[in-house]
């Protein structure tokens, strides 16, 4: 895509998925600015699937929306699949959004009014792409909703929302999947289910996950979990396991469980 700039930094950017480069996002003005990320830097390769853990307002979401380019940092350089998302138009990153990352949010963010089937291929749609109704059953059927195609979100419980949203977030063939707390309002089983269709787009089909979550179990799926703190960088783990999560997030000295 030519509308993007492309910029050679020494490493090969299709082994990169991620990279920020001091990123830095203040909210409000003057006397009421708050700093929700101080100066990140990360860099994710492809095929991975990172976990992003902290306290509640330490930067969790901001992070993943400027990653995402759901919203611009104030400086910093953001660069997904190697294409910087920094300085680009409105109308360069909307096609970006639509076409290269994949979303899953905790609250599914399905439309009520449309069917399993309309809410998968919606990117589709939007991004003004042959819509193919046979890799949408086919992609349906892989997250266990073959038979629910025809359903509308209120009849279908929590976990299966969820699993549309996955289904909606893989139609387009992402390289990178961004998952704001996607287990946040499921019980253990449909969380357990929604872990692994994440774990499986990374290990089959090569994607990259970024997922935000407040719970050390779902973060031990990932490969490896970095922790934010007001803002910065605090640490990171790899092939976390449930105890040493739990042990690392005690360590940053607040109450992960008070703001889900
Ligand atoms: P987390 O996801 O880790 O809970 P957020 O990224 O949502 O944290 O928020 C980080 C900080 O930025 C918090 O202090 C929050 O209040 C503030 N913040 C987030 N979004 C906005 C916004 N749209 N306007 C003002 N402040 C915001
Ligand atoms: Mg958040």
């Amino acid at each position: 895509m030519t509308m993007f700039r492309r910029k050679d930094t020494g490493s090969a950017p299709s082994a990169e998925a991620l990279r920020l480069v001091k990123v830095t996002r203040t909210y409000g003005s003057d006397g009421s600015a708050v700093t929700a990320l101080d100066g990140v830097s990360l860099s994710l390769a492809r095929g991975t699937f990172t976990a992003v853990m902290g306290p509640s307002g330490s930067g969790k979401s901001t992070l993943l929306q400027c990653a995402a380019g759901l919203d611009r940092p104030d400086s910093g350089i953001v660069r997904v699949d190697g294409t910087e998302l920094t300085g680009v138009g409105e109308a360069a990153l909307t096609r970006f959004r639509r076409g290269r990352v994949g979303f899953v949010f905790q609250q599914y963010n399905l439309l009520p009014t449309l069917t399993v089937a309309q809410n998968t291929i919606l990117p589709l749609k939007l991004a003004g792409r042959r819509v193919d109704r046979k890799r949408a059953r086919e992609t349906l059927t892989a997250v266990g909703l073959g038979d629910r195609l025809g359903h509308r979100p209120d009849q279908l419980s929590g976990g299966q929302r969820q699993r549309v949203a996955i289904a909606r977030a893989l139609i387009t063939e992402p390289r990178v999947i961004f998952a704001d707390e996607p287990t946040g309002a499921l019980d253990t089983r449909s969380a357990r289910e929604v872990l692994r269709l994440l774990q499986e787009a990374v290990r089959v089909h090569g994607r990259t996950v970024v997922m935000v979550t407040h719970d050390p179990v779902a973060a031990s799926y990932a490969d490896a979990v970095v922790f934010l703190a007001d803002g910065r960088l605090a640490g990171e783990l790899r092939g976390p396991t449930v105890d040493a999560v739990a042990e690392r997030l005690a360590h940053l000295g607040d109450d992960v469980t008070a703001g889900v």
